[in-house]
């Protein structure tokens, strides 16, 4: 591969085909698609209620389910069949759990959706970070069995946690699923006391109470996933029908581009494939891009789209690109692939507006934390509090703040232990925004709104 620099690209920069009309024409023969996160209290069903909905949808093989089947018979663990549906390997398989995001693919009637599926179990939140980080949109899954609803409520419990958590990271649209219906006989009253709860609290959280649909099911014996409930109180549509009401966020196909990578990986071929989301603009094979922090070009060769090779890729598609003429050194998780006419800034120094969540003690100057950003996470810390803010106007209640308490929301400045390539919120939505963790626990969600 001969060196790239950036006097050689010039003029160099293979165009082959108008990838706007071409995307333009794609729009109008396919069905848009749309990144879904599922959330929820550990134990609420999430793995068995997407799993069993895969399964209805027709996107699991009869020999694959027949597999699951003996599998969990063996195991004792026949509850767990269609959990097993999103989780591939033995291990997760034998704790029971989903441990690490499986993405899954499936259809409804207007729109392709890629299931990010975010695990509920504590430890794994900064995994189900990485998912909601990559979200347009969440089902809520919560469990109606009396006690359980009121337990994962609770503070401390993962419903409001999760709710809060994808709010802040730009989720507004939400399909909430009542689920286990089976266990309090589809009693309307427990539907009612538990859509009566989340709306006040989803209102305060700052969802919109029209982009909510609250869908009761049962992952379990599969009612009310794909077809209506007959003979019941319950008109409303069925989860599928109420994921495919969904709004496909709107595109930034003609901002620059921008690839956040996700996973970095050894390709059959010659050169390195990595995997991500593309957050704005398009590329196509044959381009050349600039790989930052570590500011070194390369060459896409390949773009995978879905199962498919494709010539090219627009915002809001999750691709694996083959690089070549790049060492593998000079990539890492977190590092942004863009245009290189329109580079991503690199910095360990910005100024932030953050949400802080429900915490014990408080934020003072100097708090460590850890900067959780699209699948990096590394250690920051807090370095400036320059003032107190309202949380819904933005407006400056307090000016240096001596410290920040639990629910309040604050401008500060963040030094990161080493520079990250960051945007703007107002530039770039998904590459401007993060998590703050502390001693395990998620303390805030921020904005950036300058570079420093
Ligand atoms: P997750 O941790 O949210 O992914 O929950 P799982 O899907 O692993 O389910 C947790 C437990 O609840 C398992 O024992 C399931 O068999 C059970 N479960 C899941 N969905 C239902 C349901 O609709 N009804 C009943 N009765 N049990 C369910």
């Amino acid at each position: 591969q001969p060196q790239l620099t950036r006097s050689s690209l010039k003029g160099k920069q293979l165009h082959l085909i108008d990838v706007l009309s071409e995307y333009k024409k794609r729009q109008e023969s396919e069905k848009p698609t749309i990144n879904l996160v599922v959330i929820g209290h550990v134990d609420a069903g999430k793995s068995t209620l997407m799993g069993h909905l895969l399964f209805l949808l027709g996107h699991v093989s009869k020999r694959t389910m027949h597999k699951y089947e003996t599998d969990s018979q063996k195991l004792g663990k026949a509850s767990f069949l269609y959990a097993w549906i999103l989780d591939e390997t033995g291990e997760e398989r034998n704790r029971g759990i989903t441990m690490d995001i499986a993405q899954q693919q499936f259809e409804t009637e207007h729109l392709k959706i890629h299931l990010l599926d975010a695990p509920g179990h504590r430890d794994f939140i900064p995994n189900m970070i990485t998912g909601a980080a990559q979200a347009d949109v969440a089902v809520l899954v919560v469990d109606a069995t009396i006690g359980s609803f009121e337990s994962g409520f609770e503070s401390g419990g993962q419903t409001r946690e999760h709710a809060l958590l994808v709010r802040s990271l730009g989720v507004t649209q939400l399909v909430v699923a009542i689920n286990k219906m089976d266990t309090v006989s589809w009693s309307r009253e427990r539907f009612d006391e538990i859509v009566t709860k989340l709306k006040s609290f989803l209102k305060q959280g700052g969802y919109k109470e029209g982009d909510i649909t609250y869908v009761p099911c049962s992952g379990m014996t599969g009612d009310n996933l794909t077809s209506t409930l007959t003979d019941s109180w319950y008109k409303g549509p069925s989860l599928a029908q109420s994921i495919d009401r969904f709004r496909p966020p709107p595109r930034p196909v003609e901002k620059p581009f921008r690839c956040c990578i996700a996973d970095i990986f050894k390709g059959q071929g010659a050169g390195i494939c990595v995997a991500g989301k593309i957050e704005s603009g398009y590329v196509q094979s044959g381009e050349t891009v600039l790989v930052v922090p570590a500011n070194e070009l390369t060459s896409v060769k390949t773009i995978f789209g879905g199962d498919d090779i494709s010539a090219w890729a627009v915002a809001g598609d999750q691709v694996v690109l083959t690089l070549i003429g790049i060492d593998q050194t000079k990539l890492a998780l977190g590092s942004v692939l863009c245009s290189p006419e329109a580079p991503v800034s690199i910095t360990s120094l910005v100024r932030a507006r953050i949400i802080i969540f429900n915490i014990e003690l408080p934020i003072t100057a100097g708090y460590p934390v850890i900067f959780h950003y699209q699948s990096v996470s590394e250690p920051a810390v807090i370095k400036k509090l320059l003032s107190q803010v309202s949380k819904t106007s933005g407006d400056v209640i307090r000016k240096k703040p001596r410290c920040l308490t639990k629910n309040s929301s604050a401008i500060v400045e963040i030094e990161i232990s080493r520079p990250l390539s960051l945007e703007l919120y107002s530039d770039c939505k998904d590459l401007g925004r993060f998590m703050l963790r502390y001693a395990g626990n998620t303390v805030a969600a921020g904005l950036i709104i300058k570079i420093l």
